[in-house]
């Protein structure tokens, strides 16, 4: 059945009707494969505005890809590293430099920018705009400027989306330029296809070193609940063909698909329910018999969804401590024993539905919103800033999994459809988001949460 209207859906009058109702059809997202050599191939143009403070670094980042790097006339100015002018052809990737925006008029110089190149970005490519914090800026007018650039790329991302193209804003903090490497390779490459119309913040963090890009973890212990189906098992192979060892988490009545994915990643299975009294003392001897871990990602989650008026307590609370509660004690008891290393990371899964709302979920949407209460409180915190270990979190759209399986038939058909790419994420665009945190590179990024769901038309 599901079949037979997906099949409708992309024939000529499926189209047309869909179309008819401003939802368009999906263009096919080219994801991550080992057999792409670098982040980022193909023909890149770098744009910037007058006065650009990022830029060199920037180029730096981009010229060590197998990208053919041409500039605008501004960029070729200020950068002596750039030497290719602008021409005709079309490009997969363009970025803009607009740190040295100084007020709302100046923007025209990243209209200029867009307006005579965004013709020539081929499908499935890639805009990023850079900037700085703007309330980190010297005055109102600054301020005003730097905030602009995320209405623009929010709305680039809208205007590009159905032909599978993504626009991201990454702000840079003053003095964290060298922690800029991570989120540009990250967002130019087909690890984010799924994510458009964000804004990443990076800020200064120390770091050093170089990573290679197919095995960013190599070395590392990696802790993920949940991680025998769904999201989570696609987050412990991801974090594994990174190079990380994984010890997957999950209840009892999972013990066997726990068993079946970490003889498969060559990772180490732990039964536990992250709600019992004992999870804490249990994962943290795990842990320690591992050396101790550098990434802890709180996946596991559920649903129990009613109306509020209908709701149970039991069903209330079991959800607030599932996707909530527990994490944070879990978290709390890992850093009490010192087991979570310097330069290591915490993620949280929230969800679009926790920072939009949802009728019938507002267990849910309260616990996945306190997700995100817990990431912006974190990331100021003393002792993990003195251990520089960061905290993020992802916020999950329609993502095809169980889960959302589960949703019937035609609210599913058309909940997939309802963002900028106009199609569901896989579970492997949630992990790699979740790689993206845990990779040594991404010291300065903290502090975020990050949308996976193709720039979903509902709370952002
Ligand atoms: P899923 O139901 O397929 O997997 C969840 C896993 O968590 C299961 O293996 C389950 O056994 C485990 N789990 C549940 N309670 C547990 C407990 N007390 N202790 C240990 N493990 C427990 O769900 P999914 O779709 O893969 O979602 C994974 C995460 O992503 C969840 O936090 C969910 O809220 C979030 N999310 C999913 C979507 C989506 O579209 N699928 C969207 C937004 C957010």
């Amino acid at each position: 059945m599901t079949d037979r209207i997906e099949s409708f859906i992309q024939s000529r009058a499926g189209k047309k009707i869909l179309g008819a109702l401003g939802v368009s059809t999906p263009v096919e997202l080219q994801r991550y494969s080992p057999q792409q050599s670098s982040f980022f191939s193909g023909r890149l143009l770098l744009g910037a505005a007058s006065d650009a403070q990022l830029l060199n670094a920037a180029a730096d980042i981009i010229q060590a890809s197998d990208a053919d790097v041409l500039a605008d006339a501004s960029a070729l100015e200020q950068c002596t590293a750039l030497d290719k002018t602008a021409d005709e052809g079309r490009y997969n990737a363009l970025v803009f430099d607009g740190s040295g925006l100084k007020n709302g008029l100046e923007l025209v110089q990243a209209y200029r920018f867009f307006h005579d190149n965004i013709r020539q970005l081929a499908s499935g490519g890639r805009v990023i705009l850079l900037g700085r914090p703007h309330l980190q800026s010297a005055n109102a007018e600054q301020a005003a400027a730097q905030r602009a650039l995320e209405g623009l790329a929010r709305s680039l991302a809208k205007e590009l989306g159905s032909r599978g193209s993504t626009a991201q804003l990454i702000t840079v903090a003053d003095g964290a330029e060298n922690n800029l490497g991570a989120a540009l390779r990250f967002f130019l490459s087909p690890k984010s296809a799924y994510i458009s119309g964000q804004v990443v913040k990076i800020s200064a963090a120390d770091q050093s070193g170089e990573v290679d890009w197919h095995k960013p973890l190599a070395g590392k212990t990696a802790i993920v609940t949940g991680a025998s189906r769904g999201i989570g098992e696609a987050i412990a192979e991801t974090l594994a063909r990174d190079g990380a060892k994984v010890i997957g988490i999950d209840v009892g009545a999972m013990e066997v698909d726990l068993a079946r994915v970490m003889t498969r990643i060559n990772g180490i299975p732990l039964v536990a329910d992250i709600t019992a009294a004992d999870a804490g003392d249990k994962i943290a001897a795990t842990a320690k018999d591992a050396g101790g871990v550098d990434l802890i990602v709180h996946n596991a989650g559920v649903t129990r969804d009613k109306m509020l008026v209908n709701m149970s307590e039991q069903q209330w609370q079991m959800t607030l401590d599932i996707n909530l509660a527990s994490a944070q004690r879990i978290t709390a008891k890992l850093l009490e024993d010192g087991l979570i290393r310097n330069g290591g990371s915490i993620v949280g899964v929230s969800s679009m539905n926790g920072i939009a709302g949802q009728r019938g979920q507002t267990n849910y949407a309260a616990s996945k919103a306190g997700v995100i209460g817990y990431v912006d409180f974190m990331q100021h915190d003393e002792k993990l800033r003195a251990h520089n270990i960061t905290v993020n979190a992802v916020a999950p759209g329609f993502i095809e999994t169980a889960m959302t399986a589960a949703i019937p038939l035609f609210t599913r058909m058309f909940g997939r459809r309802l963002n900028s790419l106009s199609q569901g994420g896989l579970p492997v665009d949630v992990a790699e988001a979740i790689a993206f945190f845990g990779n040594p590179l991404s010291r300065g990024v903290n502090g975020n949460t990050l949308r996976i769901c193709g720039q979903s038309w509902f709370g952002a």
